[in-house]
């Protein structure tokens, strides 16, 4: 496989770092006995169709990974002034202390959110290309797909033939 770089897939301009796709189809499942327990785990064995690779450059990455970073701050922020509002007691007496109890919760869900924007970082750009072929690979009729690195994870998969 060839790193070159392509043609960025969103704006079509610039040159971007090429990520592959791989895709492929769920198989068969089976029931796979846990050892020394009688409960199963469900295995999935996928059929690997093939990759192809989706051109990405950093501008677009990074306008995009901006853009879902917003909701998060946006909760935190929103969470933050409705705490401060509320415990400051700018409210009358339960409003405030909802508003405050509100915020805090706000503010936790909104920190989280962020957490996870964060520890996304490296996988973003990878993940996002899969994301830019889905619907048109699932038009061809394939139901699982695959950055390289989650590809070499996949514990059960085999090669389509044909
Ligand atoms: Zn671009």
């Amino acid at each position: 496989m060839t790193n070159e770089p392509l043609v960025c897939d969103i704006c079509e301009l610039r040159e971007g770092e090429s990520f592959p796709v791989i895709y492929g189809k769920a198989l068969v499942q089976r029931n796979t006995p846990t050892r020394g327990s009688t409960a199963t785990r469900v295995e999935t064995t996928y059929g690997v169709g093939g990759s192809t690779r989706v051109g990405l450059c950093r501008g677009c990455v990074r306008r995009h990974r901006l853009q879902t970073l917003q909701p998060g701050a946006a909760l935190a922020v929103a969470g933050l002034i409705a705490m401060v509002v509320g415990f400051m007691g700018f409210l009358p007496g339960q409003m405030s202390i909802s508003a405050g109890v509100a915020g805090f919760f706000a503010t936790v869900f909104g920190i989280a959110a962020l957490a996870i924007w964060v520890s996304q970082q490296e996988t973003f750009a990878a993940r996002y290309a899969v994301k830019r072929r889905e619907a048109a690979l699932k038009e061809e009729g394939w139901n699982a797909f695959w950055t390289e690195k989650e590809y070499a994870r996949l514990e059960h998969k085999q090669g389509l033939q044909g």
